[in-house]
């Protein structure tokens, strides 16, 4: 176990130990949690070993576990007790993103974080419980609002919330209870009696527009125009003026061009491909920079090739459609795909593969959590 070190400061500066490959969870917006079906897990021993012997070898001075949502990872405690005895007084820092927030996550946390300095992360993706029982997030306001209580006690004042704005079935209520969540988190902190708290607190809401995926639930969905988006941005904005807590909440959003043309390549077909060279002959060049993202020659780009971005982006899609990606096989099938998106119309929750398969297919590669026990938890 020697990764490759260069001589020059890169951006990931760490050792990365991915932990599991694969997500037990089926949001259904989520296309890493479909493709990378099965969950497996890695074996402890090996992953201490790997641990060692990376951080050895390459002299780094963090290690980051990586995986989709790493509180699945049924040895997590042990790994990470491991990784502080070992590591914590060699100045090692330990870093753990996908946690879900609960009492053992904060105990993690605060034994590896400067808890004044860090915040923590929330990624509810829907502020209100229907669209996230549409999306499967399987997550209840009241996990939330406990999570934060516990991290606020805990002596977190900073807390990050992620969600995705334009989701399918999405109403204005449903959009206003972003900032209506955001809130409701701040007035969890201020429950807290005056001489116990920090000083105010922060909660920055972020929304990222919704984009739908192949091989997830939501490929047949339609998706908004920008300025639908960017309308739907304005309505969350509203809604956090008029809060009580206004002055400890913070929203932001992404950018809608961006996110249009996302969708475009993200469903794309191979004429979607003229398009890019097009682009790339007009000028386009590093677009996820900010400042050299120019919209107006992928417009024109898609003017010269006569492709109309609206067929991939606003069009819903009928259920016996064919898809360029048809032929790639996931594991997981599409008539599981499509009895996921028609449980979504209806807002029902299918449960995680830890509590029942709902054969979506993959069983077949013959491994995984597909073959554990279930109902462990
Ligand atoms: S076959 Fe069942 S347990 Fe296995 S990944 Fe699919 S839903 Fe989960």
């Amino acid at each position: 176990m020697k990764p490759v070190v260069p001589y020059i400061k890169a951006t990931q500066d760490r050792v990365v130990l991915e932990i599991q490959r694969g997500c037990i969870r089926g949001c259904r917006f989520c296309q890493a949690g479909m493709i990378y079906r099965p969950t497996r897990e890695r074996d402890v021993e090996v992953l201490k070993e790997y641990a060692r012997a990376m951080l050895n070898g390459t002299g780094h001075e963090e290690i980051s576990l990586s995986s989709l949502s790493s509180s699945d990872y049924s040895k997590l405690e042990e790994l990470v007790n491991f990784l502080i005895t070992e590591f914590q007084d060699k100045a090692i820092n330990i870093s753990l993103p996908s946690l879900r927030i609960d009492a053992f996550s904060l105990d993690v946390m605060s034994k590896v974080q400067d808890i004044r300095k860090s915040s923590l992360t929330f990624a509810p993706e829907a502020g209100s419980q229907r669209m996230r029982n549409v999306i499967n997030k399987g997550l209840t306001e009241e996990d939330i609002l406990t999570g934060a209580g516990q991290a606020f006690e805990g002596g977190w004042t900073k807390v990050k919330l992620y969600f995705i704005l334009g989701l399918p079935t999405e109403t204005e209520e449903d959009m206003k209870e972003i900032a209506r969540l955001s809130d409701r988190v701040a007035r969890r902190y201020y429950e807290i009696p005056k001489d116990k708290r920090n000083g105010k607190c922060q909660i920055t809401a972020s929304s990222s527009f919704f984009v739908p995926k192949p091989f997830t639930p939501f490929q047949w969905a339609a998706m908004c125009t920008a300025e639908e988006y960017v309308h739907r941005a304005a309505v969350v904005k509203h809604e956090f003026m008029q809060q009580l807590n206004r002055k400890s909440l913070k929203y932001n959003w992404h950018e809608a061009d961006e996110t249009v043309l996302e969708g475009v390549f993200a469903r794309g077909d191979r004429r979607t491909s003229k398009v890019i060279e097009e682009a790339y002959r007009l000028g386009c060049l590093y677009d996820s920079w900010t400042e050299s993202f120019h919209n107006e020659l992928w417009l024109q780009a898609f003017e010269n090739t006569g492709i109309n971005p609206d067929f991939y982006t606003l069009r819903p899609r009928s259920l016996d459609e064919l898809f360029p990606w048809d032929f790639i096989d996931i594991g997981v099938s599409k008539q599981f795909l499509k009895r996921e998106w028609e449980r979504a119309m209806k807002g029902e929750v299918t449960p995680n593969c830890r509590q029942q398969c709902s054969g979506c297919g993959a069983a077949a590669f013959g491994g995984g959590v597909c073959y554990e026990d279930k109902n462990e938890i």
